[in-house]
């Protein structure tokens, strides 16, 4: 496996394997790899004979009083777990490198921006649509792999790609969870043992919402109250929100009709935690 840090290393390398009639198969990720993203690799190894991962913790999707410095990083045993899964190249170029001096170009997609995790983290998904734009010009994959986890990421990707007429698949997989349902996340390190027994609320909540819905409730309003409830009454926590949405254009939506998706986050304690579930209308 190589490291590549320069931008216009991984291009040239990137532009090689083109002109040889390689595959690039692409995991963007910010690293301290848990299971999660193992999985995605797994999969862009079967889709590319070549797999380049991605580590960049990108400071222009978070906010101001987010986590960007205090963000979990562990290079040596990221780099140990990239090699026993076959990656090609992990890439890990510097916020200096990314974004030089002078820099002030970015990319918003519009509406899909606007809500949810949007809402809550101003600024985020414009940072997010800006640096896998410029990743996708410096790895050049024929494919592209993101998680389920962050829902609204996907979507927003797979709307930039068609907006922009990007030559890239881009492969939506399913989120990979903790023994007891927890969606894994880099961001669970932050949780005390109490935190961590607490922030399965998430999880549970958007479960019960689903049970509810397979009883026949196809009404947005009490399956989303369904998962409130259980996020609610559970101390030490604060709903961010929770929302039935159309799977594409996460607009909210009042009836089931065929599949939604319910969108959830949550603060337990000064972290962060977000899920989602397909929710079925019931036949
Ligand atoms: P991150 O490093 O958190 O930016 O995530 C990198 C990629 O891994 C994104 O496409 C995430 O959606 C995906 N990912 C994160 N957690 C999970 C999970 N539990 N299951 C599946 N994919 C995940």
């Amino acid at each position: 496996m190589d490291l590549i840090v320069s931008p216009r290393e991984m291009q040239d390398l990137a532009r090689q394997w083109r002109r040889e009639g390689r595959i690039i198969a692409f995991v963007p990720t910010m690293g301290y790899f848990h299971p999660g993203h193992l999985s995605l690799m797994e999969y862009g190894r079967t889709r590319g004979d070549r797999l380049v991962v991605s580590l960049f913790v990108n400071p222009t999707q978070f906010g101001p009083s987010e986590d960007l410095d205090r963000y979990p990083r562990d290079l040596a045993r990221d780099t140990e777990l990239a090699r026993q899964v076959g990656v090609d190249v992990l890439y890990t170029p510097t916020a200096a490198e990314m974004y030089p001096p002078g820099y002030q170009t970015y990319v918003t997609v519009e509406e899909l921006s606007r809500g949810w995790c949007g809402a809550s983290r101003p600024g985020h998904f414009r940072g997010v649509a800006t640096v896998v734009l410029k990743l996708f010009h410096q790895v050049q994959p024929q494919v592209a792999v993101f998680g389920e986890k962050d829902y609204q990421q996907l979507a927003l990707i797979r709307r930039l790609v068609r907006d922009l007429d990007l030559e890239v698949e881009v492969v939506g997989r399913p989120i990979v969870r903790e023994p007891d349902g927890l969606a894994m996340s880099s961001r669970n390190s932050y949780l005390s043992p109490e935190e961590r027994a607490r922030a399965l609320c998430l999880y549970r909540g958007l479960c019960a919402a689903r049970d509810l819905a397979a009883t026949g409730e196809r009404r947005a309003a009490p399956l989303v109250a369904a998962a409130r409830e259980i996020i609610t009454a559970t101390p030490g926590t604060r709903l961010d929100y929770l929302g039935l949405v159309d799977p594409d254009t996460l607009e909210a939506v009042e009836v089931l009709k065929g599949a939604a998706r319910l969108l959830g986050a949550v603060w337990v304690g000064s972290t962060r935690l977000i899920d989602n579930l397909l929710l079925k209308e019931s036949p």
